[in-house]
């Protein structure tokens, strides 16, 4: 039986999977191989799938992910009833509105300026305007955002390729198990869904880099914070919520449902996967959380940090490229290796599209 290897099991890992399991790759034995890393991106996202009012793409990838977005509720839907889960999806997947808070009308005016799309392209292009609203003082509210549990996702991932027959290995992919895939003739296909350790991993493997890999590498390391009922000032229609500070430099993001909500931000910035400066992060997240607190306005509000939990992880993106989807150029074996990495802040949008561009690929 041939076989396909994907290592890595986080959100496009298993994506990847789940989409080549589908039916074109039955009778291919597929086995992910992973280390299932503490600070995986997948483990501390948030997931909000926030595309902020925009609806038609500025790129391809943004174009994904909007389709993703499109057929996320049926994609779950489809994952739900294979994982014989009764969960309701709501409690897993919603859409639901967005609402930014702003401390000044004057900010929230300027930004509004920044994210508006052209009202007469959206018209040509038969789209609503109404997308993207600015309300009373100090709110922007976006008409159609949605959240995912992120753990519950990857579990139900997990379950469903654990039915369609695939193997898990926990290990670590290393030079030697790399020569030992060489010589494995039956296997066909390898895919690094690594994350932010694909870099590292290719160069110790001495696999030259993709040409997007080569461009500037945005490597974060950041934090997640999750509760049960620890906000005030929700309402059944949220999913997604934005507390920006006075001086626009600092946002704090609430998302998740009303009794689990995930507090992020944007995380910080590092040279390298083995420079994390834990002292540094702390400094920044007692700035989050501190936001979180403020009230402004009628905004959701972090009501005890005593009681929240913590999750961090490192993200990747490679110049202004999301993700990283490429034939790895191999001389020495007759296998052929891919790489699909990067996403930067959204691999979660992405979950339900990527397995497709990959099969293309593969098969190109
Ligand atoms: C704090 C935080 C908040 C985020 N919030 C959101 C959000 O709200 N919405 C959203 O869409 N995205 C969010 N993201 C981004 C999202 O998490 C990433 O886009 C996503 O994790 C990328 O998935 P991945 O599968 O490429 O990488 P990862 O999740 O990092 O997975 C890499 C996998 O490779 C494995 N691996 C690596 N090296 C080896 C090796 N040598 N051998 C075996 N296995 C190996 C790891 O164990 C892991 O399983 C957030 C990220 C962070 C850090």
């Amino acid at each position: 039986m041939a076989k396909l290897i994907i290592v890595g099991s986080g959100i496009l890992g298993l994506s990847v999977a789940e989409y080549l399991t589908r039916e074109i790759f039955q009778g291919i034995e597929i086995k992910i191989i992973t280390n299932n890393h503490k600070f995986s991106g997948s483990k501390a996202a948030a997931a909000n799938l926030a595309t902020k009012g925009q609806l038609f793409a500025r790129d391809s990838h943004f174009e994904l992910k909007l389709h993703g977005k499109k057929i996320y509720k049926n994609w779950i839907h489809n994952l739900l009833k294979e994982d014989n889960c009764s969960l309701p999806i709501d409690t897993i997947f919603k859409n639901g509105e967005g609402i930014d808070y702003f401390t000044s009308s004057n900010n929230r005016d300027k930004h509004y300026l920044r994210v508006k799309q052209d009202d007469n392209l959206l018209k040509k292009k038969n789209l609503p305007t109404n997308s993207i609203l600015k309300i009373e003082e100090n709110k922007i509210k976006y008409l159609d955002e949605s959240w995912v549990d992120a753990q519950k996702l990857l579990n139900i991932l997990k379950n469903v390729l654990i039915k369609r027959g695939v193997l898990f290995e926990e290990n670590n992919f290393s030079e030697k198990k790399y020569h030992e895939i060489i010589k494995d003739k039956k296997i066909e296909h390898l895919i690094f869904c690594t994350g932010a350790w694909t870099k590292s991993l290719l160069e110790n493997l001495n696999i030259p880099l993709p040409l997007q890999m080569t461009k500037q590498e945005r490597l974060t390391f950041g934090s997640t914070f999750f509760g049960d009922n620890i906000i005030h000032n929700i309402n059944n229609n949220f999913i997604l919520s934005e507390k920006i500070s006075n001086d626009l430099k600092s946002k704090v993001t609430f998302s998740g449902i009303i009794n689990k909500t995930y507090i992020s931000s944007s995380s910080l910035r590092i040279k390298s996967i083995n420079e994390v400066n834990l002292k540094e992060i702390n400094l920044k997240n007692n700035i989050i959380l501190e936001l979180a607190k403020n009230n402004i306005d009628d905004s959701p509000n972090l009501s005890e940090i005593n009681e929240l939990s913590q999750l961090n992880g490192f993200r990747v993106g490679y110049g202004h490229t999301e993700v990283v989807l490429d034939k790895l150029n191999i001389s020495e074996s007759k296998f052929k290796a891919f790489v699909c990495t990067g996403a930067h802040k959204s691999g979660y949008l992405f979950a339900p599209v990527i397995g497709h561009i990959v099969q293309n690929l593969l098969f190109k």
